[in-house]
């Protein structure tokens, strides 16, 4: 079980202790955030249930975008797997195995940048611990918060989930390829969830499979890393 996961309960940790923890991760994070802003780096924490399709979203992005300079940190309990497959599709990527915590923090991603040549790439993803809830609570010096969302996730996942989804700059719909096989998912009652959580509710629905509503997300990316932001 994680005792840093945030979810409040005295048993787990205290509350003085969860928020001294807290506030040693917003110091950390804040100085992550001043090394990327030196670089001029984007920096985008990705997150996303496990399966919502975060690796496969990246894969594609790397493969449409050759123009542009990427680099990954992954974070697994357990496995490179996912760090493997980026770096097969042209990301300089490492992973980062959390053993049990089910977040990664700033310590992590500032250990894990000293392992990682990321100081050039224009974009550097970093892929959270498939989870809905504790990653949404820690800092890591991100510029933007990017979720994944699998259209086989039920619609109202973001009224279930609400401190993730309101804390997202951008949700993006994935494997929306699917879709004919989902004769009951209906993309406006997911819109609709959405709209109850995140104050101006910003979504793109893609596959990274076939390519559909890539470009829009690709253009979302080239926007923000050239951007003044
Ligand atoms: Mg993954």
């Amino acid at each position: 079980m994680c005792d840093v996961c945030g979810c409040g309960d005295p048993e787990v940790v205290s509350v003085p202790l969860h928020e001294r923890i807290l506030s040693a991760n917003e110091r950390r994070a804040e100085h992550n955030r001043s090394h990327f802003r030196e670089h001029g780096v984007l920096a985008i924490n990705v997150m996303g249930s496990p399966g919502s399709g975060k690796t496969a979203l990246l894969e594609a992005t790397a493969r449409r975008a050759p123009d542009l300079s990427l680099a990954a940190l992954s974070g697994d309990l357990a496995t490179e797997h996912d760090a493997e497959r980026l770096a097969r599709a042209g990301i300089r990527a490492r992973a980062i195995t959390t053993g049990s915590a089910c977040h990664l923090d700033a310590g992590m991603v500032h250990h894990g940048l000293d392992h990682l040549d990321w100081e050039s790439a224009d974009c550097l993803f970093i892929e959270n611990v498939g989870n809905l809830v504790c990653p949404a609570i820690y800092d890591l010096g991100q510029r933007a918060n990017v979720v994944a969302l699998a259209v086989t996730e039920g619609e109202d996942k973001p009224q279930k989930y609400p401190v993730m989804f309101r804390a997202a700059d951008l949700v993006l719909l994935t494997k929306i390829d699917l879709l004919p096989h989902l004769p009951d998912v209906r993309l406006e009652r997911i819109e609709q969830s959405l709209a109850r959580v995140m104050p101006e509710p910003r979504l793109l629905a893609l596959s990274a499979r076939t390519g559909e509503g890539m470009d829009a997300w690709l253009g979302w990316l080239e926007e923000s890393a050239h951007g003044t932001g």
